[in-house]
Order: structure tokens, then sequence, then C-alpha cells
């Protein structure tokens, strides 16, 4: 059993208060998400305006109990992202700051990009993106047909990109093309939005929709060479690479969104289901007992990430398969206690359902985590126990 050491308890016992201000925003932003604009002094917001920003960047952390926070660390950001999203998924996403990119830029930015990606993002809140799929290649993001062609000094991307997330609000973001055939001719290149020939239109969704998954156009937008990402690394560290070992630094925070939404739904029943009949009781219960052994897969993810184990990528697909799974259950099970009429009497169970589904497909499918862990043990990556 996996405990928290005071450190961590004391910024779980945080944001858990802070996402009490979530709550009530959450039916808000789910009608509208440009809400966001509204709500950007909610403490949970400005602290994500700033989290991932490593320590050389930021000057003004959040401090509790005398410790300070920079979301730098896996598991801070899982116990973090579980109790964020019990108080809203939607508003969690929705808030501007560097996040998935900030994970990214840390590990393949050099000094130059990482000051200029972080300064910008310390400036004043700030969207950014992370731009992997593409309208025919979701599942199998390495067969990209976005193009990154060099023209003189520059480079110009060409392509398009599908469901990403912030990309309409955002002024910075990272996209993935491909210089040539194969996964080690993928590259990865820092972007400012306001650059010519990028576009971004937000979609129709029914889930999370404070996050405004859009659609981007790349129409021959011109990328300086200092731009592009992994320079300085090795050809096998850029670009397929570095967005796998990104992914696998992310994945358990996903997978800690979902368990926040099925721990929302738990707690929506128990708050409202006043009387319960033993049937009910019983799952409830057992659901109880889910949430905490989630919790626990979770958190060595997190750890496994954090210390760079080996299986680390096969423990946080294994966490986010199941993650996603316990919320659709656990949502559509709340949803059952309330009887035929449910959806529509009660909307945020409604939301919290829709909301679970959109977690099934951020950073790639169950069955695609299901892939991955098979090959962690049929290949000997990952063990049994
Ligand atoms: C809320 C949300 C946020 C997102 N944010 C971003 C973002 O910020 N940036 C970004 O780049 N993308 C983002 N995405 C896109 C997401 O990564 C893709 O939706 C995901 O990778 C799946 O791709 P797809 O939608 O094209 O589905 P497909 O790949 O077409 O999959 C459709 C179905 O086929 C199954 N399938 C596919 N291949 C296999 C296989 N080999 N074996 C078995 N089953 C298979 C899948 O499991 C799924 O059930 C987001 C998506 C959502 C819903």
């Amino acid at each position: 059993m996996i405990e928290l050491d005071d450190r961590t308890r004391a910024f779980q016992r945080q944001a858990r208060a802070w996402a009490q201000e979530l709550k009530p925003l959450a039916l808000e932003l789910d009608q509208d998400p440009d809400a966001i604009h509204r709500h950007l002094d909610v403490a949970i917001v400005s602290y994500l305006t700033r989290m991932t920003v490593p320590p050389e960047f930021n000057p003004d952390p959040v401090v509790i109990d005398g410790h300070r926070f920079y979301g730098t660390g896996t598991l801070e950001r899982v116990v973090f992202a579980e109790e964020a999203a019990v108080g809203d998924a939607g508003m969690l996403l929705a808030s501007p700051g560097p996040v998935m990119s900030g994970v990214l830029v840390d590990a393949m930015g050099d000094e130059r990009q990482k000051k200029w990606f972080y300064s910008r993002v310390m400036e004043k809140p700030t969207w950014t993106f992370f731009a992997l799929t593409e309208p025919d290649r979701g599942s199998d993001a390495a067969a990209m047909d976005t193009t990154l062609t060099p023209d003189g000094d520059h480079f110009v991307l060409r392509g398009a990109k599908r469901y990403i997330g912030n990309a309409a609000r955002a002024d910075l973001g990272i996209v993935f093309a491909r210089t040539r055939p194969g996964p080690l001719g993928v590259t990865a290149v820092l972007i400012d939005t306001s650059a010519a020939g990028f576009t971004a239109e937000p979609l129709e969704t029914i889930g999370l929709r404070g996050l405004r998954l859009t659609a981007v156009t790349l129409d021959d937008v011109r990328v300086p060479a200092e731009q592009v990402l992994g320079r300085h690394l090795r050809a096998t560290q850029r670009g397929m690479w570095s967005a796998v070992q990104g992914l696998n630094r992310l994945r358990p925070g996903v997978a800690a969104f979902g368990l926040g939404i099925a721990r929302a739904a738990y707690e929506y029943v128990l708050d409202n289901r006043r009387t319960p009949n033993t049937s009910e009781r019983h799952r409830l219960d057992r659901l109880g007992l889910r949430l905490t052994e989630l919790r626990q897969l979770i958190w060595r993810a997190a750890i496994a990430v954090d210390d760079n184990e080996p299986a680390a990528g096969y423990l946080a697909s294994a966490a986010k398969a199941r993650a996603s799974r316990l919320a659709e259950e656990a949502t559509l099970e709340a949803l059952g206690h309330f009887g035929p009429g449910a959806r529509l009497d009660h909307p945020l169970l409604d939301k919290l359902a829709r909301d679970a589904r959109g977690v099934e497909f951020m950073e790639g499918t169950g069955n695609i985590q299901k892939l991955n862990l098979f090959t962690g043990l049929v290949q000997g990556g990952l063990r049994r126990d």
C-alpha cells in the first residue's frame, strides 16, 4: 500500500479545498466553454497557469506548509488532478497553462527554447496546445501526414491536426510533423499561433467541453529553425520517441482525471441518494473499493515515471485503461441509482458520464493502452506481479 508523505498530503488537502470552488462552475462551462475567461481568478486556475514551470523560471510558486509546489513531479500532479477533477475535469482542462506542452519543452527544449516558452507562459495566463492527432491518424499517430520541409534558413509546416485541446485560444503550442518517412522522421516544433497560415476552428463536442477541441490547419506556416525542438538531442531521442516519452509522463495524470470523474459520480450518489437499499449499498461499497484500488495503481505508475523505471510506460497504460473504464462504469452506475429520468433530473451526473467518454480517447484509447500493456508482458518489459 503506497502512503503519501506529509508534503504531498498537504498539497492534496489544498487541492481538495480549491476544488470546491470548481463544482458550482461545472455546468456553466459545459454550456459555454468560453466561460473560462470569466473565471481566471479561481485559485486552481491560477495555479494551473504555472503548473510544470520549473523552479528556474518560476520565482513565485505555490507554498503550502512551508513546501514549494511547481507541479513538475508526476505523483504531485496525479494527486492534484484527482482532487481537481472531483471539482470539475472540464475546468481543469479549460485552464490556461503550459501543462502538456511544458512537459515536452522540458524534455526536448534547449536552454533558449525553454527560456522563450516559459517566459511567455509567465507573462500572463497563456493557453498552450499539443498537436499530434490528425483527421485520419488518431491511434496510429506515428503515420502522420503533416510535413515539415526545409526552405532556406527556416522550415515550412503543412497539414492538418484534429481534436486538439485549447488550440483556438492558445498563443503557443507544439506541433508534430514529418521531415521524412519512418518514426525517426517525426519532429516536434514550437509554434506561435499568430504565425501566418495557422488557423484553429472549434469543434462541436459532447464531453469535456471546456477543453474546446479544435481542428487545426497548417497552411505553409513558416517555422524558424530555432523553433525545432530536440536539435541538440540524438536523432533517436527526437520526434516520435519524445512524443511517447512525453505521453508516458502525462498519462498517469489523464488516469487521475478518470479517477476524479468516477469519484465525483460516487460522491454525488452518496450526497443525493439518501436511503439506498441493501443492493445499492453493496454496489456503492464495491465502487468505493475500486476507486481505492485504482488510486494505488495510478500512484504506482506516477512513482515509476518519476523514478524513470523501465516499466513506467506500461504501468501508465494500465492505469489509464483502468481509469477510463472505471470512469464510464461509475458514471453510468451512478445514473442508474436515480431511475430512468436521471440524465434529465441530474444534469451534473449526465455531464460526468459525457466527460468520462472523453477520457477514454485522451492520450490513446483503452485498446491502444491494452496493446501497449500486452507488448510489455510478452516482451518482458513488465512483470505480472
Ligand atoms: C477529450 C479529448 C482530448 C484530446 N486532446 C488531444 C490533444 O490535445 N492533442 C492531440 O494530438 N490529440 C488529442 N485528442 C485526440 C486523441 O488522442 C484521439 O482521439 C485518440 O488518439 C484516438 O484517435 P481517433 O479519435 O482517431 O480514433 P481511432 O484511432 O480511429 O480509433 C477508433 C476506435 O478504433 C480502436 N482502434 C484503433 N486502432 C486499433 C488497434 N490497432 N487495435 C485495436 N483497436 C484499435 C480504438 O480503440 C477506438 O475504439 C483528444 C481527444 C479527446 C476525445
